[in-house]
């Protein structure tokens, strides 16, 4: 990988494409630009650990019909965003495949099926009629089941003939191992890398936090919940476009003993409005991860509160199975890049700024489809970006949509 080392960045650096940020998005798009322009000096900017940034602490649950909500296909923004969300997830074993072969890795394990549960039937029926009703309008296959019998749940509250629905080609992924062939495979494709922070952005210019000015006549905002810190230094950007806050999620990563047994498919309670579902995604070799919490701010929040911690663990074990309890655990905290109306930015601001973020709950599923369109856009000059989501789109907010 060419990472700068501090001492070694030159002060100035010139190249065709520079994206700024390192999660999924920045690195999904910069290997699809890398793909349509072989001989486009491409650099991707971020901080090499990541700090609070949300790819890294995701469930990656790779979802997109056990995320509609009443009314999601008939707003035509957020059908816009459903469908990135559908046509990425039967791409992603051959995405994901085809990057881990050209960093010469193992492919992560996908893990298939998704279960959501009625928990509280009075709040989650109306919800699990609509993600049928979705998957039926798509020809998507799905099952209808009871709780009892999905294998490896023993929940605490809820009844074992509580409803729910199986849409097996919806699972999840370690989003650290897909990072990982991400990362590997950039440096594979030659993308530069610099490692620092943005600090200042104006057209075809960005500076980094050490003195280095990076010159290119496109510039990629990929850099989640933060893009509108960076964007408020841009002369003419400051308070114009949707703003991005920091929907900060903390959630579970956990191994099971090897006498514990626990479901091997996603299962999850559907998406509520008061935020207290919850969820269960395997990512393989007795690894698993429950969440998760969002608490919206204008400011990041760096670490998780106990509290937090207990609405999980309480909602795992109600809900889902008591023996979650025995696992041993480590918390995760990460900012998911949140706009008032839930719409994504997705495309052009100005003549050389493209903005990636915004993508709140589902950027990582949604990244193979968002990273071409982004690419093919900026370099061929098509428009497969959703209208719906561009950065310069009047914003509602929630709970005040035509069909909320
Ligand atoms: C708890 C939790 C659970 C989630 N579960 C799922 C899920 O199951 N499925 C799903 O699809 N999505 C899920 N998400 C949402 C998903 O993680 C995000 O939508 C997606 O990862 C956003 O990717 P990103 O690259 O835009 O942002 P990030 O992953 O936040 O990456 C942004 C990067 O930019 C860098 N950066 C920030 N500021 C600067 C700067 N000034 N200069 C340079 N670099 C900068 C950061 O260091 C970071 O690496 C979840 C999120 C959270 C927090």
């Amino acid at each position: 990988m060419s990472l700068h080392r501090q001492s070694e960045r030159p002060s100035s650096i010139a190249c065709d494409i520079v994206v700024v940020g390192d999660g999924m998005l920045g690195l999904a798009i910069a290997l699809a630009c890398r793909d349509r322009a072989a001989d486009a000096r491409v650099v991707v900017v971020g901080p090499p650990s990541r700090p609070g940034a949300a790819s890294p602490a995701a469930a990656a649950m790779l979802t997109a019909f056990a995320e509609v909500e009443p009314g999601t296909l008939r707003h035509a923004g957020r059908r816009a965003k459903f469908d990135l969300a559908r046509r990425s997830v039967p791409r992603w074993p051959a995405w994901i495949a085809a990057f881990a072969d050209r960093a010469g890795v193992p492919t992560p394990a996908l893990t298939s099926g998704t279960v959501v549960t009625a928990t509280d039937p009075a709040i989650d029926g109306p919800v699990l009629a609509a993600i049928a009703a979705a998957a039926e309008e798509h020809g998507v296959p799905f099952d209808s089941l009871e709780l009892r019998d999905v294998p490896g749940l023993r929940p605490r509250r809820t009844p074992p003939e509580a409803p729910a629905i199986r849409i097996p080609g919806e699972g999840a992924v370690d989003p650290i191992q897909v990072l990982d062939v991400l990362d590997r495979a950039a440096a594979a494709a030659g993308i530069e890398r610099v490692a620092g922070r943005a600090i200042d952005l104006d057209e075809q210019v960005v500076a980094i936090d050490d003195g280095t000015r990076i010159r290119s006549p496109q510039v990629i905002l990929a850099a989640g919940a933060a893009t509108s810190t960076l964007l408020d230094t841009h002369p003419r950007l400051r308070d114009r476009l949707p703003r991005i806050r920091f929907g900060t999620g903390v959630g579970i990563r956990a191994t099971t003993p090897p006498d514990v047994v626990v479901p091997n498919e996603v299962v999850r309670t559907p998406n509520r409005r008061d935020g207290h579902g919850v969820y269960f995604a395997p990512h393989g070799h007795g690894r698993f991860y429950i969440g998760a919490t969002c608490e919206i701010s204008d400011e990041p929040v760096e670490t998780p509160r106990i509290a937090a911690l207990r609405r999980i663990l309480d909602a795992a074990m109600d809900d889902l199975s008591q023996e979650l309890g025995r696992a041993t655990c480590q918390p995760v905290l990460g900012h998911r890049p949140t706009t008032d109306d839930g719409l994504p930015l997705l495309g052009r601001a100005t003549d050389s700024i493209w903005i990636a973020s915004g993508t709140h709950r589902d950027g990582f599923v949604s990244a193979p489809e968002i990273a071409d369109r982004l690419a093919s856009d900026l370099l061929t000059g098509t428009t497969t970006l959703p209208v719906e989501l561009r950065p310069d789109r009047m914003p509602f907010p929630i709970g005040r949509g035509p069909d909320a």
